[in-house]
């Protein structure tokens, strides 16, 4: 037997039910705020993430899915929704037209990680990126926004972490400080090693524990912010305070790709280990020159859907459609059945009902099985007197309904009308 390839895993029902309302709350989120929705290819050339990631980040060094196609073009799996974001606002020529560009996606990534509980390497990302504006005001409602929809799915305790990564003013300033305290101490994992020369932020990124300890009395990007990174940093924390949004300010914290600039943040939830956030983001000012385009400052966060789902209440998700079974007993109460199950559908109702003929037994117990709220009980003797046995099944009471009225009885039943 074909199997899945590993640390790809199929996500079936119920468990899709979920992700489907949570994606819907997000989206409802995004309407609210005026952002739209983009779809966008799974597939992009290997440049463009090489580019904007940077080259000596874990994500382009070890963990892309990157083939050549048929003509030898270097493609690969998107790792990330950002670049993309912006590859495709560019190409589209979005940020022509005047104001910000508010805009989501939803879909899977790619990377080649090792696979362990609650990572996989297809996962799934809630993507919001605001391009065209350099206004903390807008970091502030970004992170507000992130924390609406996590707190609308019924996340609780979620701790929000806050920094500022200066722009590349501050960050030349930081690195070359950096730069000199990583090379005052030795005991360096070997990646780190490697990284102090190339790329020292990254440094502060490992996860090893032995360099994080190390990492102690390093310096902090928060001694070297020029001024205008501070007065933007100082007012999204303004604001943050303004609304009653809780967080922490985590001058450790880095993130995992280059592009970053000013204010960057995360979402931990508890059910999560320490290193595990359920949500990032950040401003990218320099994404779009990086890439060939204009100057245009942005900010994007992304969620990650497999572990929000893995730590979303049980009781978060509301039960889906009341669902109606029609058990027939006979030939002729299954050919009327056919017509009364397209008119319950044609008033809204979910209903369902057996093609197999099975017993009456068989088909009780299937529509317990889907969790049938009714079940609508049709024999050859109520057919000669056009009526119908309804019954409930959380309590067992049943009554006689007369056929045509049926649809709209239930309909009530189940709106609550009655
Ligand atoms: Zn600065
Ligand atoms: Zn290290």
């Amino acid at each position: 037997m074909i199997k899945a390839i590993r640390g790809m895993r199929d996500i079936l029902p119920p468990e899709t039910g979920r992700w489907q309302w949570v994606e819907q709350v997000a989206r409802e989120v995004f309407d609210l705020y005026g952002y739209q929705e983009l779809r966008l290819p799974l597939i992009e050339r290997t440049e463009l993430f090489a580019r904007s990631i940077g080259p000596d980040t874990d994500i382009v060094a070890k963990e892309m899915y990157t083939f050549p196609d048929r003509r030898g073009d270097s493609l690969t799996l998107r790792p990330e929704a950002t670049a993309q974001v912006v590859r495709a606002a560019l190409e589209n020529r979005l940020d022509r037209a005047p104001g910000m560009k508010k805009l989501y996606t939803i879909g899977p990534m790619f990377r080649y990680e090792r696979p362990q509980k609650g990572r996989y390497r297809q996962f799934h990302q809630i993507n919001c990126e605001a391009l065209g504006a350099d206004a903390p005001e807008l970091d502030a409602e970004v992170i507000l926004m992130l924390m609406e929809i996590l707190g609308r799915v019924g996340l609780t305790q979620m701790r929000l972490s806050v920094n500022s990564l200066g722009c590349p003013e501050c960050q030349q300033d930081f690195k070359a400080r950096l730069k000199l305290f990583l090379q005052s101490k030795e005991g360096w994992c070997d990646d780190c090693r490697h990284r102090r020369e190339t790329n020292p932020l990254r440094v502060l990124d490992c996860k090893s524990a032995h360099c994080q300890a190390l990492l102690k009395d390093a310096p902090m990007l928060k001694d070297c912010q020029c001024e205008a990174c501070a007065a933007h940093y100082g007012r999204v924390l303004e604001l943050l305070n303004r609304f009653r949004v809780p967080f922490e300010e985590n001058p450790r914290l880095v993130r995992g790709l280059d592009y970053y600039t000013r204010t960057a943040f995360e979402v931990a939830a508890a059910g999560l280990g320490a290193q595990d956030a359920v949500a990032g983001g950040g401003r990218y000012n320099g994404l779009s020159q990086e890439l060939g385009g204009p100057e245009m400052p942005a900010i994007g966060f992304a969620i990650g859907q497999d572990r929000l789902m893995e730590i979303l209440p049980p009781e978060a998700a509301p039960p889906g459609l009341a669902k109606t079974f029609l058990a027939v007993l006979g030939d002729a109460a299954r050919d009327r059945a056919l017509t009364l199950l397209q008119d319950l559908r044609a008033k809204g109702l979910a209903a369902e009902m057996d093609f197999e003929g099975r017993s009456l037994k068989a088909q009780m117990s299937l529509a317990d099985r889907l969790g049938a709220t009714y079940v609508i009980i049709l024999g050859d003797r109520e057919m000669e007197t056009d009526q119908a046995v309804l019954r409930r099944m959380a309590t067992g009471g049943q009554e006689q309904v007369a056929l045509k009225e049926l649809p709209v009885i239930l309909a009530n039943f189940i709106t609550g009308k009655i």
